[in-house]
């Protein structure tokens, strides 16, 4: 009765404080890895559709810890994005995706590979977002046109208005932009035409079932259309099997990213060589 009652708050309590204390120390370690070079980029082919070549890459942050072991991008960003580490950390992403791509080799059509870095909503809505991206060019030198910002919905759905012009900006430039995680929130198609996009990036969640699921086959088919119409061209995310290629070609998806194609690694000579021989 009341004896149990109170012992289960108690326990409640205690359970709380182990959680929001795990989570303090966290951040504190999580603070101390982007002010010392704790973190590091992984890089994820993205390969053009029929063909399969390798056109860029997309930069995924990785954390290391010494004492947390490896915490998923999952666990970090989100607490990066409650706490404001984000836009210090996405500053780092940014600068160093810039610097490391503007010193692969042009292919042989003389074009160098694109990298997509992440923008997390709370980046975009800082005042100074659009000098962060002007001095992370300067800097590494990178042409702009090898720049993809990646942004999802929720930045967009917040503030369209503020959203749209601030990318207006950021595409004046000659950066390219892609809707991330299409699919897996509210995306409203509005979105497609609202935007100054290059890209729409179909979430992995329709892609996993586009071989199986009628429905989710229709939806691709759709949002692929629309896309066309608006003149963004398309990315299947998370392609893992061949009949999921064959299904997203046929739908007339423009590009892919997933295991089948390549999973994120660390820059090196390997990768730095197999985006100097892309075809495109
Ligand atoms: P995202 O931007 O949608 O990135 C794609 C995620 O799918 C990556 O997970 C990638 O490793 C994973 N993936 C790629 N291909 C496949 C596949 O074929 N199968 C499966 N099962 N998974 C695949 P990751 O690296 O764990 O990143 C998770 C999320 O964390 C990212 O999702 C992104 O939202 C966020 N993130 C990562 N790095 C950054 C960053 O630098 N800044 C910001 N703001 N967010 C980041
Ligand atoms: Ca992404
Ligand atoms: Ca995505
Ligand atoms: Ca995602």
């Amino acid at each position: 009765g009341r004896v149990a009652h109170f012992d289960s708050e108690l326990l409640a309590e205690a359970e709380t404080s182990d959680v929001v204390r795990a989570r303090h120390e966290m951040e504190r370690r999580l603070r101390h890895a982007i002010e010392t070079g704790g973190l590091a980029l992984h890089y994820q082919p993205v390969v053009a559709l029929p063909g399969g070549q390798v056109t860029g890459v997309e930069a995924l942050a990785r954390w290391d810890d010494a004492e947390l072991g490896v915490v998923p991008p999952d666990r970090f960003i989100p607490l990066a994005e409650q706490t404001g580490l984000i836009v210090d950390l996405g500053r780092w992403v940014l600068q160093t995706a810039c610097r490391e791509a503007a010193g692969w080799p042009a292919g042989p059509t003389g074009v160098a590979a694109t990298v997509a870095v992440n923008v997390s909503a709370v980046q975009l809505a800082q005042r100074d977002f659009l000098d962060d991206v002007v001095r992370a060019l300067a800097d590494s030198g990178l042409a702009p046109e090898r720049l993809c910002l990646e942004i999802t919905e929720t930045a967009a759905i917040t503030d369209l208005g503020a959203t749209a012009a601030r990318l207006t900006q950021v595409r004046d430039l000659g950066v390219r932009l892609a809707l991330d995680d299409f699919g897996a929130g509210h995306s409203a198609l509005s979105l497609l035409r609202a935007l100054p996009l290059d890209l729409v990036k179909i979430d992995r969640s329709f892609v996993e079932r586009v071989a199986s699921d009628t429905a989710d086959a229709v939806l691709v088919r759709l949002v692929v259309e629309a896309a066309h119409s608006l003149g963004r061209r398309v990315l299947a995310e998370g392609v893992e099997s061949d009949e999921q290629a064959r299904q997203l070609i046929a739908m007339g998806c423009d590009a892919a990213q997933g295991w089948l194609f390549g999973k994120p690694e660390p820059a090196s000579p390997a990768l730095t060589e197999r985006l100097s021989r892309r075809a495109v």
